[in-house]
């Protein structure tokens, strides 16, 4: 994670922000700094053997995420604490009401840790997610801690602990590409296997300039993707893919699919206002007006 890349785009919204979007905004990047903390604390403990690049292509060209087959070994303490420092910041810095700062804060996150299951949070960190979400019960989750924030909590809590392994497996495919063994175009992410959280068009440095990556929120890989194609089930009918976005801003577009009904918030860089430099922390942030709409559409 790129703090001071983070700091410069938030700093270059914020010049022209509304107060909620600018508090939004205010918030993420203080939270993007714990999680950075906490990362750095993870890899001082120790790193995560990256697969030897014949292992590693195997699993991509089979499509296996690469966590799902050699996974991260989370520290069941380490990740106790690093729940505990996420709900402590939301707790102070989200706006929240005082019933739902205040179970934040008092839940035990290094029980959570103890019993949840490190083993799947390391491997396949969408099932751990959504394993948590349905038994909030056995984990002694009260009933003033609303799920959502559950979820947030450990959701970001998560990244700090697989972004340095993601990084480690993102160097070693950017060197298999470099000779000749690119990662294929997966829909959803090739070393977590979360879905992606949103894409961008830009200036990828791919051959032809102009390309599009997706973007996993869970992990912070980004990886390569065709230009025109469904991000969510992947056809490539053009004809059953359309974009929108709320007038005046065409740096942060829908991506529709007739389809399978889905969509995806699509960042085009060109179109970014000048001074903002392409941050997918940052526009991950940015865009969540656009799941309102998207959400609107669908009602
Ligand atoms: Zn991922
Ligand atoms: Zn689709």
């Amino acid at each position: 994670m790129d703090l001071e890349r983070i700091h410069t785009a938030v700093a270059a919204y914020l010049r022209d922000a509304e107060p909620a979007d600018a508090a939004r905004l205010e918030f993420f990047e203080g939270l993007y700094g714990v999680i950075d903390e906490r990362g750095k604390a993870v890899t001082a403990a120790g790193g995560y053997a990256v697969p030897a690049a014949g292992e590693l292509h195997g699993m991509l060209a089979a499509g296996n995420p690469v966590f799902s087959q050699a996974s991260v070994q989370i520290d069941e303490d380490a990740f106790g604490k690093t729940c505990a420092d996420v709900a402590t910041f939301m707790a102070d810095h989200a706006g929240l009401e005082e019933s739902a700062a205040g179970a934040l804060r008092a839940y035990d996150w290094a029980r959570f840790a103890e019993r949840a299951d490190m083993a799947q949070a390391g491997s396949d960190p969408t099932a751990f997610v959504n394993e948590v979400l349905a038994n909030l019960g056995s984990y002694d989750v009260p009933v003033d801690l609303p799920a959502n924030l559950c979820a947030m909590a450990v959701v970001f809590s998560l990244r700090a602990h697989l972004e340095p392994a993601s990084e480690a497996v993102l160097a070693a495919c950017e060197q298999a590409a470099e000779e000749g063994e690119p990662v294929p175009a997966s829909i959803d992410c090739p070393v977590c296997g979360s879905p992606a959280a949103a894409s961008w068009v830009g200036n990828t440095g791919d051959t032809s300039g102009s390309g599009r990556r997706q973007y996993c929120a869970q992990c912070g890989a980004q990886w390569h993707y065709d230009r025109v194609r469904c991000g969510r089930c992947g056809t490539r009918n053009q004809g059953h893919l359309h974009y929108t976005n709320v007038k005046g801003d065409r740096a942060h577009r829908l991506q529709t699919c007739d389809e399978c009904g889905d969509y995806e918030r699509v960042v085009f860089q060109e179109d970014l206002p000048s001074g903002i430099p392409l941050v997918m922390e940052v526009e991950d942030v940015a865009m969540a007006p656009l799941d309102a709409i998207a959400q609107e559409r669908e009602a």
